[in-house]
């Protein structure tokens, strides 16, 4: 069975360095709320990692862009989250970035949505991690957001 916190734990490190590679002024706070107890539930590393990358990497896009409007004492934050149950598991990936309007929000799973310029986005993240855990896990993934406040994205993964 996959360590899910171990996985989260290198995939929110991962994403993180990625943006730092690209500025090495920006900072975040990276916080994990783990769940301690192990997990029964059966998932595909791989597929699982794409997944948290897809959500980290716009977790972080989502608090550069505060960090660039340049508001006052506004401290960016990441959060990865594991909840066990007996027959699911819980993963979340929360953010206090832009958040989401209402508009978009009924869009973002769709193949090719995106609000990025160009070479930023494909629009293709999100999609894709739809499939992987709704077709691939029989799973769900939710999305709850405020605009201006931040977005929290929930997967729940089923014993199959
Ligand atoms: P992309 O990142 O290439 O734009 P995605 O499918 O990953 O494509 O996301 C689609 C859109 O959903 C994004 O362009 C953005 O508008 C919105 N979005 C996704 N995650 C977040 C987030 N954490 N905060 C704010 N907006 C988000
Ligand atoms: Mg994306």
């Amino acid at each position: 069975l996959t360590d899910i916190n171990q996985l989260a734990d290198e995939y929110l490190r991962l994403a993180y360095q990625g943006l730092r590679s690209k500025n090495q002024d920006f900072n975040c706070d990276l916080i994990t709320d783990f769940d301690p107890n192990p997990s029964n539930i059966e998932v595909v590393p791989q597929d699982i990692g794409r997944v948290l990358l897809n959500l980290l990497n716009n977790a972080f896009y989502a608090v550069n862009e505060r960090v660039k409007k340049g508001e006052p004492n506004y401290q960016p934050k990441v959060t990865v989250a594991t909840k066990v149950a007996d027959n699911q598991l819980q993963i979340q990936v929360k953010d206090n970035g832009t958040g989401i309007s209402e508009t978009i929000k009924a869009k973002i799973f769709q193949p090719f949505f995106t609000t990025k310029p160009t070479g930023e986005g494909t629009g293709l993240g999100l999609s894709l991690a739809y499939d992987i855990v709704t077709k691939g896990h029989g799973g769900t993934i939710e999305v709850e957001s405020m605009e201006g406040q931040g977005t929290t994205f929930t997967m729940r993964l089923p014993k199959l």
